[in-house]
């Protein structure tokens, strides 16, 4: 019996999980240009070929295969390659092994659509490695800005030098590649929520994705004794953290807002001395920018307010401003219609994560296609589709290239 295009897809993803497609046995880590990257992309290259599609490397190592359609423009199908560390099989790695399957059942029948459908692996959207988060997507749409080939890697490997070690040039990085005639890019991903389990439905049509800042906070005290300083004369840059964390909770209990502090460190941190320094990280996403804004300029008032009671010193470092990204309509149609001809309940939702579909709004129009995952979970090795849920992804895709040929 052939196996579904849906458990085709996961297999695929279940074999990426370990070495030489992982960082190391045990658990899956692929991050940016590492050779768990590279053997994924040749893997990748070795079955694009099977398929009849031409492959090719771009300067921010995004694998691209092509299938040649009869007219001149281009449809993108994508996603990323690249996983946290510790990561889940099918964040990313599900959405292009899922057109690679798509392309691989047009290829079986011998069909040719009236647009080439190109397949996109982008090497880095988690940003696990080098803390810049989709580089190839940006590049790609011609938005990379700044110069991410200096940034570091733990072990102070620059960007531009694992380039290098990995067969690209950093210098063309800086050239963004021609726009071409794009008609759309499509981007199939679990969803990394509940609602889909909650709502029982295997699939989900993206309405747009959250407008994200990301801000890096230091608050300057003074580092004392801990048994000399009067409670009244110290300036604890931790205690003013603490407020300031649960000020980013208050802000997010307005509709739609979601705030995070995820990472804070404390300096010296020990257990005798008053801390000195502490920085932390802000996450603020709304749906839209408007209220993303006031958010980020509510958290600033309100820390300057409670340093300035304290007498510590603050500094606030905008990390990363991503614009909300808005699907387009028509292909949410025609995504809803091929949901409803596999005789499915066409469901839309909002995206809270980022997506390199975001990055990709800037080429081109985007549509985006959620798949459940169980319980919602992500970035987590525990991540899980059932090959069926994903089976109903590739035949809604394939649904949806028909539909759009037609057009
Ligand atoms: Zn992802």
């Amino acid at each position: 019996m052939t196996q579904s295009l849906g458990a085709i897809a996961v297999s695929r993803c279940d074999l990426f999980k370990q070495p030489p497609y992982s960082e190391a046995a045990g658990a899956l880590t692929r991050r940016f240009l590492t050779p768990a990257h590279k053997a994924a992309l040749e893997r990748l290259t070795g079955w694009m070929r099977e398929a009849g599609m031409s492959t090719r490397l771009d300067a921010a190592g995004t694998l691209i295969g092509r299938y040649e359609g009869t007219g001149a423009a281009t449809v993108l199908i994508g996603s990323h390659i690249d996983s946290v560390r510790d990561a889940g099989a099918y964040d990313g790695a599900l959405g292009v092994m899922l057109g690679l399957g798509v392309v691989e059942d047009l290829a079986r029948q011998g069909k040719r659509l009236p647009f080439a459908i190109e397949i996109l692996a982008f090497g880095d959207e988690e940003g696990s490695r080098f803390h810049a988060s989709m580089t190839g997507s940006r590049y790609r749409a011609g938005t990379l800005t700044g110069d991410p080939t200096t940034l570091l890697d733990e072990d102070g490997i620059s960007m531009g030098e694992a380039m290098r070690g990995f067969g690209l040039d950093p210098a063309a990085l800086c050239q963004p590649p021609p726009r071409g005639d794009v008609r759309l890019y499509l981007e199939a991903h679990i969803e990394q929520g509940p609602v889909l389990q909650a709502e029982n439905l295997p699939l989900g049509i993206v309405t747009g994705i959250a407008a994200q800042t990301r801000l890096a906070v230091t608050l300057i005290g003074m580092a004392n004794h801990a048994g000399t300083t009067p409670m009244g004369l110290r300036r604890d840059a931790l205690a003013a953290a603490a407020e300031a964390v649960l000020l980013v909770e208050r802000i997010a209990t307005r509709e739609g807002i979601v705030g995070t502090v995820g990472a804070l460190s404390v300096a010296p941190g020990v257990g005798n001395v008053i801390p000195g320094l502490v920085s932390f990280s802000v996450d603020l996403r709304a749906p839209l920018a408007g209220p993303r804004d006031a958010a980020e300029q509510e958290f600033r008032d309100g820390l300057a307010a409670l340093c300035a009671r304290r007498g510590i010193g603050q500094e606030v470092k905008t990390v990363q401003q991503l614009a909300p990204c808005l699907c387009d309509e028509t292909a949410q149609r025609l995504l809803a219609e091929s949901i409803a001809a596999q005789g499915g309940r066409p469901f839309a939702l909002a995206s809270g994560a980022g997506h390199d579909a975001m990055s990709m709004a800037a080429l081109c129009p985007v549509a985006m296609l959620f798949i459940r995952c169980r319980d919602g979970v992500s970035h987590n090795p525990a991540e899980h589709v059932t090959p069926e849920d994903v089976d109903a992804a590739a035949r809604v895709m394939l649904g949806f290239l028909e539909r759009l040929a037609a057009r």
